[in-house]
């Protein structure tokens, strides 16, 4: 599976290695459990000292468009936000945007650069 870097994502890439593969990486605070994206050294609720962790890899999309005119970039190509299922929200690339809804559920595959892309899920997998 290829994952296309979007233009302006990749340098806000920071990926953890977990057993099953790359997750973008994110701080969860030890105190009051407040998750963070990308990763803090301080919580961002009660100033505690975080934790690095990999964020989920599943979400819903909150919205998205697609990209048609730019300067510095081969278009068109979509971003959206995504609303990962461990409570925060990250921008990324959509695949498929003819199949994309917004609420749709979404799998978020994360390159090594750090890039970032949603696929819309479908059928018994949009329901775990
Ligand atoms: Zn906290």
């Amino acid at each position: 599976m290829t994952v296309t870097a979007i233009p302006d994502l990749a340098e806000s890439g920071d990926v953890v290695e977990t057993d099953a593969g790359l997750r973008q990486a994110g701080s969860r605070c030890p105190e009051c459990r407040a998750m963070a994206s990308p990763p803090v050294p301080r919580c961002v609720e009660c100033a505690a000292p975080t934790r690095r962790v990999p964020l989920a890899d599943r979400g819903t999309l909150y919205a998205f468009t697609t990209v048609r005119v730019s300067s510095s970039a081969q278009t068109p190509y979509t971003i959206g936000y995504v609303d990962l299922d461990d409570g925060v929200r990250v921008l990324t690339g959509v695949a498929d945007p003819e199949t994309a809804t917004v609420d749709c559920r979404v799998i978020v595959e994360v390159a090594a650069d750090g890039s970032r892309l949603a696929r819309p899920l479908t059928g018994e997998d949009a329901d775990q």
